[in-house]
């Protein structure tokens, strides 16, 4: 079956989706209000993470919350007003937090991640990106502090559990990898199958490149609604048999029209690229105690963190964050640099750390593929894998279960 197709929201989803749809024959229109690759899709960290099967919520986080909002040089942040705002989400989170919870988010992640090369692999070739990827060093986390290194070992043991490959390493092995490194470092994890990508935004561009030359088109709209016949703009309406909700972090109301509640929050994380580091930064790091990744890129090393909840579109705090931010050259003296740029963008973030990915109970023909969180880069091809089955009308590859969009419903499949 093919068709027309509309898709709303140019973001590294919604482009892996058009450009799936567009090879096998739909009619697509990509609606943006932006140019593609230029939301959140833009500032990752670039790792295709085969090894995130542990959720963002776990056990004994809410212990903690206290201390981490007290702590400038914490990547947590809200505000009061934003607290309240996004309590119901907060509560929902902290459940997920429970043994038991992590437990089944975890082997929900588990077949997702498994599925990031077989499906990634065929479109970097496609849109010849593979100069962009680098599938030689890994991903390495690194601990300063032995206690930190010792509490977290429950994470690393879960991911062992889930067949992720990783070793352990002692302070030397860790230096080996990367002498730029601390004198005082406690040792890390390194996970040698990781992904990542060293330019995300170019990435974008060259799924967008492809589409086109396809035949695809990429319209430059603000989108005012979805329904079953399209996608309303403020400039008239694009018709489609089928429509592909991948707004990110904004998908809220158009996913509540047709009839999906999902709470969603805008988690922001923010970036700073150095170029000229004094540090020859070789391979991706996330320096764990502190949550900030160190990603070099092909434009320079760039510096990433945060989880701020706020409204999606509200001023950056670029002083906020550098306080964080600067918590790398902690672990890397002499990083340094000048800062080239700063960048802020909103996570679409589920409670379970799961994205949405479906149909929408009152229009059947609307997917959606939004609520990738921590994880869109890495999972937007698959997204787009499962998004073209469900189009097709044919069974998907992955089961859809612990994705379905309904399943914050009272009557979805589970309380999540
Ligand atoms: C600091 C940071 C580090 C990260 N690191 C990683 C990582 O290492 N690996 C990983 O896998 N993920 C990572 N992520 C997460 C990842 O970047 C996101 O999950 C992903 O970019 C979401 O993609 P998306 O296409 O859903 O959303 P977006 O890229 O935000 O795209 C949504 C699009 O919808 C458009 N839109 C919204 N509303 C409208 C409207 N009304 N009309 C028209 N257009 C509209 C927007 O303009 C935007 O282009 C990170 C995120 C951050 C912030």
């Amino acid at each position: 079956m093919s068709g027309k197709a509309a898709i709303l929201g140019a973001g590294v989803v919604g482009l892996a989706c058009g450009l799936a749809l567009r090879r096998a024959g739909f009619d697509v229109t990509i609606v943006d209000r932006g140019a593609p690759g230029e939301a959140c899709s833009l500032g990752n960290a670039g790792h295709l993470g085969t090894g995130s099967v542990v959720p963002i919520a776990t056990p004994g986080l809410w212990k903690q919350v206290p201390a981490l909002l007290r702590d400038p040089t914490s990547p947590l942040k809200v505000s009061p007003g934003d607290l309240v705002a996004n309590l119901p989400w907060f509560l929902r989170f902290l459940a997920n937090g429970t043994n038991a919870r992590v437990e089944r988010n975890a082997a929900a992640l588990a077949p997702i991640v498994g599925r990031v090369h077989k499906t990634w692999a065929p479109i970097l070739e496609e849109v010849a990106a593979l100069d962009l990827v680098d599938r030689e060093h890994g991903l390495m986390h690194v601990f300063r502090g032995a206690a930190a290194m010792e509490k977290s070992r429950w994470a690393y043991e879960l991911r062992e559990r889930y067949g992720v490959r990783l070793q352990r390493l002692t302070p030397d092995q860790a230096r080996e990898r990367e002498p730029c490194l601390s004198e005082d470092i406690a040792g890390g994890w390194h996970m040698p199958d990781v992904w990542t990508v060293k330019h995300p935004l170019r990435l974008s561009q060259r799924i967008a490149a492809r589409f086109e030359a396809l035949g695809g088109t990429i319209r430059r709209a603000t989108a005012t609604g979805v329904d079953a016949r399209g996608i309303r703009t403020a400039d008239g309406r694009v018709e489609a048999d089928i429509i592909v909700l991948a707004a990110g972090a904004w998908s809220t109301p158009f996913a509540e029209a047709v009839g999906v509640r999902v709470p969603l929050a805008a988690e922001r994380g923010y970036h700073v690229m150095l170029e000229g580091s004094n540090a020859p930064v070789r391979q991706t790091m996330l320096l764990a105690d502190r949550r900030v990744s160190v990603s070099p890129m092909l434009h320079g090393i760039r510096i990433s963190s945060l989880a701020e909840y706020a409204h999606p579109d509200a001023p950056p705090d670029h002083g906020m964050a550098a306080r964080v931010l600067g918590g790398a050259e902690t672990v890397i003296p002499g990083l340094g640099g000048k800062v080239a740029s700063r960048w802020v963008g909103p996570r679409p973030s589920t409670p379970d750390s799961l994205p949405v990915i479906g149909r929408a109970p009152l229009a059947p023909n609307v997917l959606c593929a939004f609520g990738h969180g921590h994880l869109g880069l890495t999972m937007a091809a698959l997204t787009a894998e499962a998004v073209l089955e469900l189009a097709q009308g044919r069974p998907t590859s992955l089961d859809l279960t612990h994705v379905a969009p309904t399943r914050f419903h009272w009557w979805g499949r589970r309380a999540a």
